[in-house]
């Protein structure tokens, strides 16, 4: 008999299934040689059980990183799982185009009653589905280029203004809008040139400066940057409140207020990346609600269906949309992804929020988040660690030589590396980007995870940094 996937048995010895992964696996964000070599450990998942990742064997490991950030309620939750296998024998999924089934329109409908609003401005009014965030980020940007080009009036607007250290995805046009080194460096030649703004990570303060000025500062520059290239560009691009893959690097909400203000002096479109942030991750339901603005253009992917299957919504205010309606087919937006607004994941959403709304889950985080706060306080103490900062349910830890905010650690030393391979042989899944170390637990995450999480976390930044 071959044996299955769900053959456990077969599974059970972790040698074996490390062989039969590597024989066949290209993992991804991984330097295959690691995992050959033995520097990077492999771990075999069975199945999930709300924060933890269970093994054949039984063995529990904590997922702090929400398994890149995606889920919400913990594995495995029972109304989300339901809700897919009720949906699955009821309509798997159908085309978009031309047809339209329940889940589509009611998520549709309850992401506009949710989203982000601000006074005296029209709100979103309009979604659009597509299946992975970069795509999300894709449709976004072309929404906004293709809105000008409808408009005529201003054939030169083309260009897009970004943050730096901003991550937005990994598709070409996601990657150009991007500024982490690691992942863009390779392939700069493929890539659309960008305009960026200098980043107002709080982290990056001058001594003494605080968030507040340093956001202030970096939103002057902005002001130039219009100043000298308003007239070519499109829409600026940002992940308000926190740059996750750049480091967990946090700013003070009055830059997102500010840049609101400035991308409407300029008649340019802001675009939020709430792909990660948002649905309550960094204390409010979306990180725009902390500046008071909304969005001309709002992407969500990630954790929108609780971390179950790959979804992504673009929302978009009534104007955007109107600016393609026309008589001509090349005036309207053909961009389609096969799997736009899959019913299974349009469930699986609609259940999260619903879990979302009953159990009160983001008045929960400020009482989960304040634990977190004070489990990690202790922390700052160790020889190496810079800083210690926090939005929400992210919590971050910088290690660098000696704790100097300027002394960055080799890079040869792989602290990082260390530091995720000691906690993995404690049973704690922190997943380090380079040598910062975060907390972003699933919400039900509970006080016995999180003292787990804070006693491990100390034992590896000690082990990997000594
Ligand atoms: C993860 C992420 C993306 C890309 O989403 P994928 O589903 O991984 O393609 C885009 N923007 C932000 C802010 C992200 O964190």
């Amino acid at each position: 008999m071959t044996k299955t996937f769900h053959d456990a048995a077969s599974l059970a010895d972790a040698a074996d299934w490390r062989a039969r992964d590597l024989a066949v696996l290209w993992h991804p964000c991984t330097q295959m040689r690691e995992h050959d070599d033995g520097l990077m450990p492999l771990l075999p998942v069975a199945r999930g059980d709300g924060a933890w990742l269970v093994g054949h064997d039984g063995s529990r490991t904590l997922d702090a990183i929400s398994s890149w950030w995606t889920n919400l309620h913990g594995h495995a939750e029972p109304r989300i799982a339901g809700a897919i296998a009720q949906q699955a024998h009821t309509l798997e999924h159908v085309i978009l185009a031309g047809v339209s089934h329940p889940p589509a329109v009611m998520l549709a409908e309850r992401l506009l009653a949710i989203a982000p609003r601000e006074t005296g401005r029209s709100p979103l009014a309009k979604v659009f589905y597509a299946d992975n965030g970069s795509a999300g980020v894709e449709v976004a940007l072309k929404m906004a280029f293709h809105w000008f080009r409808n408009r005529g009036d201003e054939p030169r607007r083309t260009r897009f203004i970004a943050l730096s250290n901003g991550y937005h995805g990994e598709t070409i046009g996601a990657l150009s809008v991007g500024d982490v080194p690691l992942y863009r460096r390779t392939y700069a030649p493929m890539l659309m040139e960008c305009l960026f703004a200098p980043s107002p990570d709080a982290f990056a303060a001058r001594d003494g400066q605080s968030a507040a000025a340093c956001a202030e500062e970096a939103a002057d520059a902005l002001a130039r940057l219009l100043d000298d290239h308003a007239g070519e560009v499109c829409a600026m691009i940002l992940e308000p409140r926190v740059q996750c893959a750049g480091g967990m690097r946090m700013h003070h909400p009055v830059y997102l207020k500010r840049a609101r203000e400035l991308c409407d002096v300029h008649g340019v479109l802001l675009i939020a990346d709430e792909i990660a942030v948002g649905f309550g991750r960094t204390g409010t339901l979306f990180a725009c609600e902390q500046s008071g603005v909304a969005p001309d253009l709002l992407c969500l992917s990630k954790g929108l269906t609780g971390g179950f299957l790959p979804l992504a919504a673009v929302l978009a205010t009534q104007s955007i949309y109107d600016g393609f309606l026309d008589a001509s087919r090349e005036r309207a937006f053909l961009h389609s992804h096969s799997y736009s607004g899959n019913p299974l994941a349009c469930a699986a959403a609609l259940a999260s929020l619903d879990i979302l709304r009953d159990d009160g889950v983001v008045a929960r985080n400020v009482a989960t988040a304040a634990r977190m706060a004070m489990l990690a306080g202790p922390l700052a103490d160790l020889a190496h660690v810079a800083d210690v900062r926090q939005a929400g349910m992210i919590v971050a830890f910088e290690l660098t030589d000696g704790g100097d905010r300027r002394r960055p650690f080799d890079p040869a030393r792989r602290v990082g590396l260390r530091a995720y391979r000691a906690a993995m042989a404690r049973g704690v899944l922190l997943r380090p980007l380079g040598d910062v170390v975060y907390w972003m637990p699933p919400y039900c995450v509970d006080e016995a995870q999180l003292a787990l999480l804070a006693r491990v976390t100390r034992e590896a930044i000690v082990e990997a940094t000594r």
